[in-house]
């Protein structure tokens, strides 16, 4: 037992990382520790963030959330990757489904086999060896079966789209029924303490003071306390992403919502569609170094499967990241701690692993400086990996005649991905370092769909004889149709779904 436990954690901020951080302490702390929430809803969310990937299910089932209950209550539908659109070059799509591919064959990866055949001029449709893309093209979804686990119906992979404002607010229930305090009010000015410069409170406009051992600053682009408090650095990307504005509006939904998020890029940037029950959540992220904002607003306007449900609503950001997201008796989580790009959908994933980090790094009011080191020298890995599988969807495009396009073709790359990039084109090479976000095959999606070649394949892939790996690849396919057809529609598996927990829930209440 430490001496000095933390008695008291305060979270200054009310948006997806305040609640999810509040809902996750509330769960693992129990009432040994106090916390306390402040927010305002005269400042609100940023009021985005709507797609996840599948790391969100163990944030959900480590918080003891069931499935139906919450697809219910924040109207989710299933996400099995995501389409881009002319990305590559215009008039070319491709998928990043998440998830298994294919089946290995000896002791190789499975894409080495394929390669072989691409460059034998056999082979070009990287998608039907993916259970999630083939899901995917048909509009169908089931979550993966744990009978079925030697089956491809065992490996489906999915996340969710979810409604950002109900999320949020799924989350505070959750938390405050946790003894979470929750306290509306503006923080206006940070006390530190003259010993050590940690806060010591957080002045509210009204007066009050919230006292606290442990400050979560949760205050989204604003970092009102790890930037303006405790003055970490910035380090700026935005050389390399270049997108630092977005026009978010929703509209109708437009027939059964995809069980993938759609991202087409556009002149300057590129738009984001995703299909939740209710309606359709839509932003156009441009360069405004590239374009106007009425140009860009004009561009999301024009390109909705339904009329508008409200007026876009304008968002700047800068990629980056904290250079310490935890300073003395400070940790940013969310925004606050940076951000890169809604492409990939990572960001409300940094949440949870920020989360997951502080856990393990749980301090008490000792702060020691070797916890907050290895914690910032965590971030600082996972962020520069993500940043760099971002960069290449930017910089691996044929598209000419823009100046945001041709900036991001010809740009000078990160060394970690021009390392990356050099291993892929000589031999078909993916290499994963321990932690890292992205697995080989979302790598290797979007290196072939963005048409990146390699020029060669692993040499012992050359091993099986020719007519063996065709069958291989073949079988594989065959499966994969199969099993797609035993699949339901994705409105059909979410209305099932609904009616199901429906019938569960007056059941429990007339018991
Ligand atoms: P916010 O939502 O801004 O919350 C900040 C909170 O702090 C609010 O409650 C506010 O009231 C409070 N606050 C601020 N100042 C004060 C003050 N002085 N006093 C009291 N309270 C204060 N992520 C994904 O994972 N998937 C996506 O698809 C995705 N799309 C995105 C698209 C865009 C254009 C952008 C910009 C971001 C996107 N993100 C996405 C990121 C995602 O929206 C955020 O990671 C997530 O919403 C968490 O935000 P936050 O809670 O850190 O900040």
């Amino acid at each position: 037992m430490s001496q000095h436990p933390i008695r008291t954690i305060v979270i200054v901020g009310g948006g997806t990382a305040g609640w999810m951080t509040a809902a996750a302490l509330s769960k693992t702390l129990g009432d040994s520790i106090a916390i306390r929430l402040v927010e305002s809803d005269d400042i609100g969310t940023v009021g985005v963030g709507e797609s996840t990937i599948p790391m969100i299910r163990r944030f959900n089932q480590a918080l003891g959330i069931d499935e139906a209950d919450f697809v219910r209550a924040t109207r989710a539908t299933y996400k099995l990757g995501i389409e881009f659109c002319d990305w590559g070059h215009e008039g070319e799509r491709y998928m990043h489904g998440f998830g298994r591919f294919g089946q290995d064959l000896g002791a190789l990866d499975f894409h080495h086999y394929w390669l072989r055949q691409h460059h034998a001029g056999k082979e070009h449709d990287l998608g039907r060896y993916s259970i999630n893309q083939m899901a995917a093209r048909t509009n169908r979804f089931m979550p993966a079966d744990p009978a079925l686990a030697n089956s491809p119906l065992g490996d489906i992979t999915h996340a969710y789209h979810v409604d950002a404002g109900l999320y949020a607010r799924y989350l505070r229930t959750y938390a405050e029924a946790r003894g979470v305090r929750r306290t509306e009010g503006k923080v206006v000015d940070t006390v530190l303490r003259t010993a050590d410069g940690h806060v010591d409170a957080v002045r509210l406009q009204h007066g009050e003071l919230l006292h606290g051992d442990l400050f979560i600053d949760c205050s989204g682009f604003r970092a009102l306390l790890i930037g303006a408090a405790m003055g970490s650095g910035w380090e700026d990307w935005r050389h390399w992403l270049p997108c630092d504005s977005a026009w978010a509006v929703p509209c109708a939904s437009a027939g059964e919502p995809l069980p993938y998020t759609r991202a087409t890029a556009r002149p300057a940037g590129w738009q984001w569609r995703i299909g939740l029950q209710h309606r359709t959540g839509n932003g156009h992220v441009f360069s405004s170094a590239h374009m106007d904002d009425d140009a860009a607003r004009t561009i999301l306007l024009a390109n909705l499967d339904g009329a508008p449900l409200a007026e876009p609503k304008l968002l700047r950001f800068g990629a980056g990241r904290r250079t310490a997201p935890w300073q003395r008796n400070v940790v940013a989580i969310g925004l606050s701690s940076g951000f890169l790009e809604p492409l990939e959908s990572t960001s409300i994933h940094m949440i949870q692993t920020a989360i997951a980090r502080l856990l393990a790094f749980f301090p008490d009011r000792a702060f020691a400086q070797a916890d907050s080191d290895e914690y910032n020298r965590q971030s600082a890995f996972e962020s520069e990996r993500i940043r760099d599988f971002l960069i290449l969807h930017y910089h691996a495009t044929r598209r000419t005649g823009t100046a945001f396009w041709d900036h991001c073709r010809t740009m000078a790359l990160p060394d970690s991905l021009q390392a990356r990039l050099e291993l892929w084109r000589s031999r078909g090479r993916i290499v994963r370092e321990g932690g890292e976000l992205f697995s080989e095959v979302g790598w290797l999606q979007v290196l072939v769909g963005q048409g990146i070649a390699a020029s060669g394949y692993h040499a012992l892939a050359d091993v099986p004889g020719e007519q063996q790996v065709a069958n291989h690849l073949a079988g594989v396919a065959a499966v994969m149709r199969k099993c797609v057809d035993v699949m339901p529609a994705h409105g059909a598996y979410i209305n099932h779904l609904l009616r199901s927990n429906n019938r569960e829930s007056h059941a429990t209440a007339s018991q």
